[in-house]
């Protein structure tokens, strides 16, 4: 078996050229009977290794995988690499004992090479016999992490993984003239030196081939930005970011539920496709969510941690940290979601100091060890985010890699190294101010009393009496906030973290003051000024053709709804975009394109060559295509600006008027807004503006209003000059909010 030309297999059942990383090492150890153990980050390409060497082997693979809801995607996404053969199966607790039993019978028919296995129905008596009555070419055991306690996602049934493989394998020695070892493959994205010594025991491999690949996601791009003070400075931003990326795939990450709900509703009125995701919602729903993001319905999920696990959707584009992750690692993963296809990935990440300090509140009420722990976490984030240094360094120090490039060149900190400016002076200033204030307060009153603006602390603490009061303002906000932060760095001022945040001196602050030294700050940046040009380009990753491009991902789209199967399964966006570049024009040229492999473009290949040919003969190939660029007024900027003003309770007649509206647009605008199932409170208004019996009058009116039409509450009130349009037109959106479709329960 040594010699098999398996770079020639890879290309005819995956249609891909070459391997990725360790892959034909580790394919090699497992053809060779050998016990291997593969760490790889998720996206590195682990399922391969299991999928190609149990296409060669002969008899039956057994994969035991956690994830009962997406062991039929994966099961598809291997038979129909195979074309029409059905060389995969799987069996769970969600078959009925009729599917159990075609899946024994194709099974018995000869030419299975995969069957996938959930850890609780392998350890079961009745399967441990069937299976012993099989040809078992080798064992794999993804997501092995599970097996352990320090894993971040221990499944008891892990641990009696062992139990039933030695029971079959014992069964089988029972009955063969020559007992075989059966290998096991175990494969991991959970790499922490604990978790690798537990699954190394507990699956009894110390004998196994050991690969461990290296933590880096070049393809990946890390950024992270200020996080605007204002609700509506950052939506903006976002709102802003996701039309830039309009049509990929995307994740946006926050805390809280609320959270979620909210920005996905905000992103929907603004004609994103998006779709919330969080443990709170009902389970039918949380799943039909899941599958129209990944069969490519909507674009953009906006979701909690609890999304993502398992999620093997290949071409995720971005990855958005609405708020600050809880711990480095949990960043690393929740980013890892990108760009597994080895594409575009943009990992953005919103940083401030105040949702640092809801943090630390957040902790606050665990107990004290748990709270520390969880505290060094965060504060291993805030570094990781107030760095100026590369952020791969960072997060591959972390993982405890070495990388010891001068720039990795796909960062923001690589990309736009900040300037610096000299700020040793300032830093005493600081630091007396800090003294002059008594230690008691947090940033954002020093920057407060450095720019001489009042809040609450000002009176009662009399600090605008200091002399520091108002010192700071030719510098500006940003620039006193990289003081502090490059004090807190070079140990000069404490973030005591009990206080959440309070500033203190430390000694060598003190000794500061009487004997500084020079250090400079980096200039912050401005980043929304910049944002055009501030991605490296999409690169390789790029489709040739943009127009056939999106033709072809519409056709796409179009058969996997038909086959209710998600797109990539059939073909990857990788592919896709290769085909905008080749215009294969015969199902023979389709299967050289990267990803697709002669069993695929036999099965699925014809219209899209068909298509393609098409386009071909209409369009002048040779010619640049033109590109349309639709530019539609954007309308939804203002339903943005009438829901937060609103919230606020800004007078109409502000709200009107900043957004170049007359009374009556105004209305109309809210009503689009109420239509589309949203909420707008103007109980403030209208409380202010319109006669109690007024509203009584017309609340009742519309309560009992068959279909809410205008034109039929002008007719009826057309006599009675008291009631205005306006008022019959706000006590209708009044109603809808309370009482409508649209109202809670
Ligand atoms: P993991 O399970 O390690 O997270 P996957 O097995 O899902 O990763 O693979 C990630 C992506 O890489 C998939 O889209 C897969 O098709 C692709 N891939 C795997 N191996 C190769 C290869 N040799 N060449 C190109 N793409 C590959
Ligand atoms: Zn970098």
């Amino acid at each position: 078996m040594e010699d098999i030309d398996l770079q020639q297999k890879l290309k005819e059942v995956f249609g891909y050229d070459t391997f990725k990383g360790d892959q034909e090492a580790i394919i090699r150890s497992v053809l060779a009977g050998n016990d291997t153990f593969v760490i790889m980050p998720t996206g590195g390409g682990k399922s391969l290794c299991y999928q190609l060497p149990a296409m060669i082997c002969s008899g039956i693979a057994i994969v035991v995988s956690p994830l009962i809801a997406l062991m039929k995607n994966q099961v598809d996404a291997v038979r129909y690499t195979s074309g029409t053969r059905c060389v995969a199966h799987f069996l769970n607790s969600s078959l009925t004992r009729v599917q159990v039993k075609e899946v024994k019978d194709d099974i018995a028919q000869g030419g299975t090479k995969l069957l996938y296995v959930a850890p609780e129905t392998l350890s079961r008596d009745d399967t441990v016999d069937y299976l012993s009555s099989l040809a078992i070419s080798f064992f794999a055991i993804d997501e092995a992490h599970c097996i352990s306690e320090w894993g971040h996602d221990f499944r008891p049934e892990y641990r009696r993984l062992r139990q039933a493989i030695d029971a079959i394998a014992a069964a089988q020695a029972r009955r063969a003239a020559a007992p075989r070892h059966i290998p096991i493959l175990a494969l991991t994205a959970s790499a922490t030196p604990k978790v690798q010594q537990d699954i190394i025991r507990n699956l009894q491999m110390e004998n196994a081939k050991l690969f461990i690949a290296s933590f880096n996601r070049p393809n990946l791009y890390y950024e992270v930005r200020p996080k605007p003070d204002d609700a509506l400075t950052l939506h903006k931003e976002i709102i802003r970011f996701i039309k830039d990326n309009s049509g990929k795939s995307g994740i946006i990450y926050c805390l809280t539920r609320k959270r979620v709900e909210e920005l996905a509703s905000l992103l929907q009125l603004n004609g994103i496709k998006a779709l919330p995701y969080h443990a709170g919602l009902d389970n039918k729903v949380r799943a039909d969510n899941q599958d129209r993001f990944l069969m490519e319905d909507v674009d953009v999920i906006v979701a909690t941690i609890a999304f993502g696990m398992g999620i093997d959707k290949p071409d995720v584009r971005f990855v958005i940290h609405y708020d600050i992750p809880k711990s480095l690692e949990g960043y690393y993963q929740e980013t890892g979601r990108a760009g597994r296809d080895g594409g575009e990935g943009k990992c953005i990440a919103f940083y401030s100091d105040r949702d640092v300090e809801k943090l630390y509140k957040f902790f606050s009420d665990r107990p004290p060890t748990e709270q520390e722990l969880a505290n060094q976490l965060v504060q291993e984030m805030v570094s990781y985010a107030e760095s100026s240094v590369c952020r791969r360094l960072n997060i591959l120090k972390y993982f405890g890699e070495d990388y010891n490039e001068p720039s990795c060149g796909n960062c923001d900190n690589c990309l736009h190294p900040k300037p610096q400016v000299p700020a040793r002076d300032e830093m005493v200033h600081l630091l007396e101010t800090v003294s002059a204030m008594k230690q008691a307060f947090k940033t954002k009153d020093v920057v407060d009393v450095l720019m001489g603006r009042s809040n609450s602390h000002t009176k009662p603490y009399r600090h605008n009496l200091l002399e520091q009061f108002g010192s700071g303002t030719d510098r500006g906000d940003a620039f006193w906030k990289a003081v502090i932060r490059k004090a807190l760095f070079e140990g000069l001022l404490l973030k005591e973290i009990e206080t959440y945040g309070i500033l203190k001196l430390t000694p060598a602050g003190q000794r500061y003051i009487k004997s500084p030294y020079d250090l400079s700050v980096p200039c912050d940046h401005d980043y929304t000024l910049e944002m055009d040009d501030y991605y490296p380009d999409g690169g390789a990753s790029a489709a040739g053709d943009e127009a056939l491009y999106a033709q072809l991902k519409s056709l796409l789209s179009d058969i996997a709804q038909r086959e209710g199967r998600y797109p990539y399964v059939i073909f990857a966006d990788t592919s896709l975009k290769d085909m905008t570049i080749q215009y294969p024009c015969t199902v023979e040229e389709l299967s050289r394109c990267t990803g697709v492999g002669i069993a695929k473009a036999q099965a699925y290949g014809a219209p899209f060559v068909e298509l393609i040919k098409r386009y071909v003969e209409e369009n002048d190939i040779d010619r640049p295509q033109d590109i349309v660029v639709r530019s539609a007024v954007n309308k939804s900027r203002i339903k943005v600006s009438i829901i937060t003003s609103t919230d606020s309770q800004i007078p109409l007649d502000d709200i009107a008027r900043a957004n170049g509206l007359t009374m009556p647009a105004l209305i109309t605008e809210m009503e689009h807004i109420i239509d589309s199932g949203m909420k707008i409170n103007i109980d403030y208004h209208i409380d202010a503006n319109i006669d109690p019996e007024h509203q009584d009058v017309l609340l009742d009116y519309w309560a009992n209003s068959p279909d809410g039409s205008i034109e039929d509450a002008l007719d009826e009130f057309a006599d009675d000059p008291d009631y205005t349009e306006e008022e019959l037109r706000l006590m209708r959106i009044k109603f809808l909010t309370a009482y409508g479709e649209n109202a809670d329960n």
